[in-house]
């Protein structure tokens, strides 16, 4: 059982990095803006909702997005194997309600990998992926709504989780198989 945290800002290349790591350790991925795109592909009541928040470049707020990750656990009896968490938690309440999720069911958070990449990168990735994508939150005003949220509500997790010394801060920019090894490294002590 061991449970990761993906974490980075908007474009810092957390789903290419998780797929990898999926692959690597055999572990559940749950990204939540995947699952969330899912609903509004499929035009449900949630996806619906989702869409409000998120073509504005805003989160959803927290209570809800604490109840769809706590059914996503329940829902899928894989998660007990361990997990990738993509793109969850993004505030610390979220972060919070994860810790207690886990201590529920006997586990914790065993580490987080911080992929760090400067705004203007982000800005040039994101709208190169936004020509390609389809996203509707992949334009240049959502994108710099998207990058002062995380400033404001999602970086300080960085925080959280080095005073909980579980933070591995990973230079996320230059090839894609270097950042993933220099990844691997950093959780080697971790994987017990
Ligand atoms: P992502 O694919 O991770 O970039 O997420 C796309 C969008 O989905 C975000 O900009 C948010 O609007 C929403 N979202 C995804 N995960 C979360 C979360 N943990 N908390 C709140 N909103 C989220």
């Amino acid at each position: 059982m061991y449970n990761l945290v993906v974490f980075g800002a908007p474009g810092s290349g957390k789903g290419t990095q998780s797929a990898r790591l999926i692959d690597e350790y055999g572990l559940y991925h749950i990204s939540t803006g995947e699952l969330l795109r899912d609903h509004i592909a499929r035009d449900t009541e949630l996806g619906r909702l989702a869409n409000t928040y998120i073509s504005k470049g805003n989160l959803i707020p927290d209570e809800l997005m604490i109840d769809i990750l706590s059914h996503t656990l329940d829902s899928n009896p894989e998660t007990a194997r361990g997990v990738i968490f993509d793109g969850f938690p993004r505030t610390i309440e979220q972060a919070k309600a994860l810790n207690d999720m886990l201590a529920k069911r006997g586990s914790k958070v065993h580490a987080v990998v911080g992929l760090e990449v400067d705004d203007a990168e982000l800005v040039d990735r994101l709208l190169k992926r936004g020509q390609e994508s389809g996203r509707s939150d992949d334009n240049l005003e959502t994108i710099n709504r998207r990058l002062k949220v995380y400033n404001d509500q999602t970086a300080p997790l960085r925080d959280f989780y080095t005073s909980e010394g579980k933070y591995h801060g990973i230079k996320g920019s230059g090839a894609i198989d270097d950042i993933f090894n220099a990844i691997k490294s950093a959780l080697l002590p971790t994987r017990g």
